[in-house]
């Protein structure tokens, strides 16, 4: 399957040729025909399955089919929402990456930062706009957005969005849009609330349904530490300083304040840490951002909210400082190092009182989370502890054979030797000391 054989027009084609694209991924494959067919959707997938392209691709090429000349000062033809500001400026960049042969305009718009740059850029004529709820509605009623035209309106992230309380914005959004509409809802679970928002948005929709949330789980190689509470910072020290294979972390905390003291501790001990959360102001989550893209922060502590939908390549490690009360967060978590097909590694540290938690996780994902030993990282954590920083940060940067010897003595899983996810049960989870 190419994406000649999904009957792109020879513009998009080039443009995911760009991207490095070869083959459409699993969600592609099925959606683009439908959309292009002009049919309402309901797609089952989450970030990592391609999931915007399968939508942003078939898009512009109604847009181009219809013979819309891009931005006329016409109004507005596609509307996208979404739940945070980063799947927004995603989502953004992607219009940008696969439309760039087609020059459609798009713009983003998200709370958080100044108004001005948006309004001008809505105010210069626009094909597309990518919004959170709350900005977006703010603009409508200053009658700087018009919603009238909407031809094809994507609701990114359903599940999500009612999580983050948004379903009223939702439906406001909603009751300004024209009945006679294209609409895409995507959805990484359907809970039954979910279901009701679809079945009043949608109509005859075509099905598709990737990954459903237990298989990501399987994509990637799973492990638990059981650590007293107080142990956590000490333990997530020394498991970065003995496993060099961990290069690229994304550590999940519950809260905001745990998500700072976390980075602060880890950069005394001279490991590069960011936090990001929704206090951070939008330029310090960019800045936090890109320093860990860049590969100049080897980690990166982050609530949920903060890290929905973060788009980074080879994240080596997802780490669960603390486990999610709600399971299918674990699942969006440890999506995270399971981008487009790849495996990764997951580690949570679970306190006397998560254990509730793990068994939920696990009745979800329907599958046992090893336990990790974590003997000899606890009395690692715990020299740690008793040492002072800078001498820590000398220990930080262990030659690579005694590192090896150091990640087996921890109990940490190694990522699997293929690149594909391989049966379970022959399946290697991690060599054991
Ligand atoms: P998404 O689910 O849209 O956030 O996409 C997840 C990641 O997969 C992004 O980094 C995309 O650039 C990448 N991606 C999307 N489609 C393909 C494809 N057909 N082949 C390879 N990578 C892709």
């Amino acid at each position: 399957m190419t994406f000649a054989n999904l009957q792109l027009i020879e513009p998009l084609q080039r443009a995911v040729a760009t991207e490095g694209y070869t083959t459409p991924t699993p969600i592609q494959q099925q959606a683009i025909p439908h959309v292009l067919d002009g049919r309402d959707l309901l797609g089952l997938a989450q970030t990592g399955t391609g999931k915007t392209a399968a939508f942003a691709l078939p898009i512009l090429q109604r847009l181009a089919a219809s013979g819309r000349r891009p931005h006329g000062d016409r109004a507005i033809a596609v509307l996208v929402l979404t739940p945070t500001r980063e799947l927004a400026a995603q989502i953004g960049d992607g219009f940008g990456a696969y439309g760039r042969h087609l020059g459609y305009k798009h713009a983003v718009i998200f709370g958080g930062v100044g108004q001005n740059a948006q309004e001008r850029a809505i105010r210069g004529g626009l094909d597309i706009l990518v919004a959170t709820p709350g900005r977006l509605l703010d603009l409508v009623q200053q009658r700087i957005v018009h919603l009238s035209k909407i031809e094809i309106f994507v609701l990114d992230e359903a599940d999500r969005m009612l999580d983050m309380g948004f379903i009223h914005d939702v439906r406001r959004v909603i009751s300004h849009l024209p009945r006679d509409r294209q609409t895409l809802f995507f959805s990484a679970t359907m809970p039954p609330e979910a279901k009701k928002l679809a079945d009043a948005i949608l109509r005859n929709p075509a099905t598709v349904a990737v990954a459903p949330v237990s298989s990501t789980a399987e994509r990637v190689e799973q492990g638990v530490l059981f650590v007293e509470k107080n142990d956590k910072r000490p333990v997530l020290a020394a498991l970065l300083e003995t496993d060099t294979s961990i290069t690229r972390a994304l550590v999940f905390t519950q809260m905001k304040h745990t998500a700072n003291r976390v980075a602060e501790y880890l950069q005394k001990r001279g490991i590069e840490a960011d936090a990001i959360h929704g206090n951070k102001s939008q330029n310090a989550r960019e800045r936090a951002l890109a320093r860990f893209k860049a590969g100049q922060s080897r980690v990166l502590v982050a609530t949920d909210i903060a890290a929905r939908g973060i788009d980074i390549d080879e994240v080596s490690h997802v780490i669960n400082y603390e486990l999610p009360n709600v399971p299918e967060t674990y699942v969006h978590r440890i999506g995270r190092t399971a981008r487009a097909g790849k495996s990764g590694i997951a580690i949570s540290l679970c306190g006397a009182e998560e254990r509730q938690y793990l068994r939920d996780i696990e009745r979800l994902i329907r599958q046992r989370v090893p336990a990790m030993d974590a003997t000899a990282l606890i009395e690692k954590a715990r020299t740690l502890h008793a040492t002072d920083a800078k001498t820590i940060h000398q220990q930080a940067q262990p030659r690579a054979s005694q590192a090896r010897q150091a990640a087996g003595e921890s109990g940490a899983p190694r990522r699997a030797s293929s690149g594909t996810p391989q049966p379970r049960g022959r399946r290697r989870r991690w060599r054991r000391p």
